[in-house]
Parts: structure tokens; C-alpha cells; sequence
């Protein structure tokens, strides 16, 4: 099965990619940021579209979702590649991969609905990397999925371009948003955006999608009180509804501070649920 990359034109210089907000010019016979969409001189693609990495079956709390059927398994699917590049990556193997060492099976999305089906679940996650690189994937198999009473979730840095967005979300029920910190200069040194994350959260959620965020506190890049009260405030203004998930990090990748505190991970809960009602811990034993 082909897949046609969108988002994207001709401009002089190379093909503008209009997938997320790097807006990459990439040069013939080049690839973008995210390492995985590239234009070789005539045609812009990715060898990652309806190809997968990794297939799970997951309780639903592990996206993690904790508000949005409960107690469900969803269908997990991973590809390759990431528009961000975290060096405490926790899926670095496959977000931030040499491509031609990750080994990647197709799944068309007649044959993802007949396997979904087959196992009796009700959900897909595009997950384990950045979803939203496989965004023609998705709009292609979500149709498919919903006429089959099937639900598509992404589990998403929120990167992804306000053009991309409004195609993807009519047809997403729910989403786990990662803000990775609510520092912008942060965020950039981590090759995302705040602005953007902030827009596309609350434009799911004034879309009626499902939404619950996470925030992992890594040291030094999100383990700031002044930083988190921000956030907090700026979810508390979205609506105090929506999850938080407080997740405790661990090394991993090129990142080796020690993990984070136990005692900053409640004293941030204690801060979060003063002004949210859906607040939890993740990654504490
Ligand atoms: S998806 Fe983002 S990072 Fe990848 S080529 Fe397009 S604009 Fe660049």
C-alpha cells in the first residue's frame, strides 16, 4: 500500500514541509529534523508511513489515560522518528533512530481494523514515538477504525502544525499530550516549542477531543516550582478537568541526573491539586 506525504510544496531551495511547526526546507535528496520525511527532488516521503516498529497490547492507564475507558487494553503502535530531540528520551531506539537499523513492518489500515477487531478492542494508539509523523497514516486508517467502532488515540509531543491539526483531530477521541516544561527556552533547547504545545492542548480540548496531559519533572529542564505553578495555572484556565500526570523521571539516553525526587514529585501534586481535580503521579513505586 502507498501512502502520498502531504503538507508539504516546492519552494526555491527544496520542499517546504508544513507537518509540524520546524517548517523544514529540505534540499533534494535530503531529510528533515525529525530524520524520517525527506524529498529527494521529485517526491516527498517517508519510509515510516504505515510502517511500524512496535505492536503492543496496553492498558489504556499506561498511555497513560486514566479518564478515558478505564480499565480497557488498546492496540499500541510504534514507528520511527521524532520532531523532538530529548536527551532523556525514554524510546531514543526508535525516536531518534539511525532508519535503516530500525526494523519496520507494514500494516495497512484495513488489516490494523481486521486485527483490532480480531482481538476484541475497541482503541488504537499511535505511540512509543512522535504519532503525528504518520498523520497521512492515520487519516487514512481512522475512517476505516470508526466504522468499525474502533477509536484512534495519539499520544503526542503536540508539535504538529495547526493545518495538520485540524485535519487529524475530527477524527482522534482522545490524546496524551507531553508538555516536556513550561520553560520556552527550555522547550526550544529540546527542539520543540511551548507556544505551540500550549495551542494545540487547548485546541483539542476546545474540540471536544479527550485530553490529559503529562508532565514529566526531569532535573534541571522541568523541575522548577515557579515553572510548574505556571503550568498548572494555564491548564487551571483551559478547565480544571483536564488530567495531569505528574511523571517521575529516570535515567535514560544521554541524560544521567539521578531521578527525581519523591518529595518534589508530591509537593508538585499538593501545588497541581489546588487548582485541578484530576491529578496523578506516574513512574513512583
Ligand atoms: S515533520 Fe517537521 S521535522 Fe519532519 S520534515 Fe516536516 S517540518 Fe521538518
Amino acid at each position: 500500500m502507498t501512502y502520498t506525504a502531504r503538507w508539504w510544496r516546492r519552494e526555491e531551495g527544496g520542499a517546504r514541509c508544513g507537518l509540524c511547526f520546524h517548517r523544514c526546507l529540505i534540499p533534494a535528496g535530503g531529510v528533515g529534523y525529525c530524520k524520517v520525511r525527506g524529498w529527494d527532488g521529485d517526491v516527498f516521503s517517508s519510509p515510516c508511513l504505515g510502517r511500524f516498529s512496535s505492536c503492543a497490547l496496553d492498558p489504556i492507564e499506561k498511555k497513560p489515560l486514566y479518564h478515558w475507558r478505564p480499565g480497557s487494553y488498546i492496540f499500541s503502535l510504534g514507528s520511527a522518528g521524532c520532531n523532538m530531540r530529548c536527551p532523556f528520551c525514554q524510546n531514543h531506539g526508535i525516536a531518534q533512530p539511525d532508519t535503516q537499523r530500525v526494523s519496520l513492518m507494514p500494516l495497512s489500515p484495513p488489516d490494523l481494523a481486521r486485527s483490532v477487531k480480531r482481538e476484541g478492542l475497541s482503541s488504537v494508539a499511535y505511540t512509543y514515538n512522535e504519532p503525528t509523523l504518520q498523520a497521512e497514516y492515520v487519516l487514512q486508517a481512522a475512517p476505516l477504525l470508526r466504522e468499525a467502532g474502533i477509536a484512534s488515540v495519539l499520544v503526542t509531543n503536540g508539535m504538529l502544525s495547526a493545518e495538520a491539526r485540524d485535519e487529524l483531530t475530527p477524527w482522534i477521541d482522545a490524546v496524551n499530550v507531553d508538555v516536556k516544561t513550561f520553560d520556552p527556552v527550555k522547550y526550544a533547547a529540546l527542539g520543540g516549542s511551548l507556544d505551540v504545545v500550549k495551542e494545540n492542548a487547548a485546541g483539542w480540548v476546545r474540540a471536544g477531543v479527550h485530553v490529559e496531559l503529562t508532565n514529566l519533572v526531569v532535573p534541571g529542564i522541568s523541575d522548577s516550582r515557579e515553572d510548574f505553578a505556571r503550568m498548572v495555572d494555564w491548564i487551571a484556565e483551559i478547565s480544571p478537568q483536564v488530567p495531569l500526570h505528574i511523571s517521575r523521571y529516570f535515567p535514560a539516553h544521554k541524560y544521567s541526573a539521578p531521578p527525581t525526587s519523591v518529595a518534589l514529585l508530591k509537593e508538585f501534586a499538593t501545588i497541581a491539586g489546588r487548582k485541578l481535580t484530576k491529578v496523578h503521579l506516574g513512574n513512583v513505586f
